[in-house]
């Protein structure tokens, strides 16, 4: 049941997460948005996975790098971060002085709670000559062990630009390691960790829509599991399976990646057909539950009343910082 009290919704926030106050179906969101966008000189950074409402009243939208990189850039005074829990931290450790919000603070990932920081520590310990690369999806415990971090954008040219007698440590997703030891030849311990949304995909639905649609050409994020890059027509980042359905002369794609994507994917190309790429079962475990927790709703209450906000210890994000710059520098 929603509250109409701010008082009460502020004391529930942290067992709910989010600032439950019941929004009238009249009020017109979008316009309440952009006043408060101004009213507060706030940015709403959102990523691609998020509702297509969402990515329609945004800033800046895009994929993890960009994020990082429009974070690392951006003047506003309130950052509204619509995406998951460790994209959030990345932006307020980028900006320790800025109040960072966020619409709901269980926002999680499967894939950075995949690897808990004290557990990472104890492996990271195994390899004392080990450089680590961590994937952004990750909490700040695991990128403050880290050296570096990449997104899936740059992670190729950030494993090349390390020495080539230089043992590494790729954490967390198996997947992606795999895929990137095979694009560069390097030998690296991965962390097994994985995405629940990428590997849930089934190769036999798939092959069996390629055979309905023998046009349509398999685009897919490397986070998704070897049988399925195996058959792909191409591989990229959420960004880079974006731009390869601008320029490519196709008229149908079967996406294998969060079905967020599909609605800039649509508005770009609006003459061409995307398809999700079938579950493994009949459910909709392509839509990131994670990313799918924050609505419009919870972002304009997030912004209204600048709950619930990311807090960090200090410590914390100075180590976490290091390698993010990092990796900004190189890319
Ligand atoms: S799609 Fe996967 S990696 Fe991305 S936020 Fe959701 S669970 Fe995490």
């Amino acid at each position: 049941m929603a509250d109409i009290n701010i008082g009460s919704a502020k004391e529930k926030l942290a067992s709910k997460g989010f600032l439950d106050i019941a929004v009238s179906p009249e009020l017109d969101l979008f316009f309440e948005i952009e006043k408060l966008k101004k009213e507060k000189n706030a940015v709403i950074l959102a990523h691609y996975y998020q509702e297509s409402d969402i990515q329609d009243v945004a800033d800046f939208l895009g994929d993890s790098l960009a994020l990082a990189q429009a974070a690392a850039k951006t003047t506003a005074d309130l950052i509204v971060f619509a995406g998951v829990h460790f994209m959030a931290e990345t932006a307020k450790i980028l900006n320790p002085d800025k109040k960072v919000v966020l619409p709901d603070l269980k926002a999680g990932c499967s894939l950075a709670d995949s690897a808990p920081g004290y557990l990472f520590k104890e492996f990271k310990e195994k390899y004392p000559d080990h450089l680590v690369i961590s994937y952004i999806n990750c909490s700040a415990e695991v990128k403050a062990l880290s050296d570096i971090i990449c997104t899936s954008s740059n992670a190729e040219k950030i494993i090349q630009s390390v020495p080539a007698g230089q043992k590494i440590i790729f954490a967390p997703d198996r997947n992606l390691g795999a895929y990137l030891m095979k694009k560069t030849g390097r030998d690296m311990v991965l962390w097994n960790g994985a995405c629940m949304v990428h590997e849930i995909f089934s190769l036999e639905k798939i092959t069996k829509l390629k055979i309905r649609h023998p046009k349509a050409k398999l685009i897919a994020h490397p986070e998704c599991e070897e049988p399925i890059l195996r058959i792909a027509d191409f591989i990229g980042s959420t960004t880079g399976l974006l731009n390869y359905t601008k320029t490519d002369d196709s008229s149908e794609y079967i996406v294998a990646t969060e079905t967020g994507i599909l609605h800039q994917m649509q508005l770009a190309s609006p003459g061409k057909t995307f398809i999700p790429a079938p579950p493994d079962n009949n459910c909709a475990c392509n839509d990131c539950p994670h990313m799918k927790l924050n609505t419009l709703e919870k972002l304009y209450l997030c912004m209204k009343y600048e709950q619930p906000e990311l807090l960090m210890d200090l410590d914390l994000m100075v180590a976490a910082r290091k390698p993010i710059e990092r990796m900004l520098q190189l890319s």
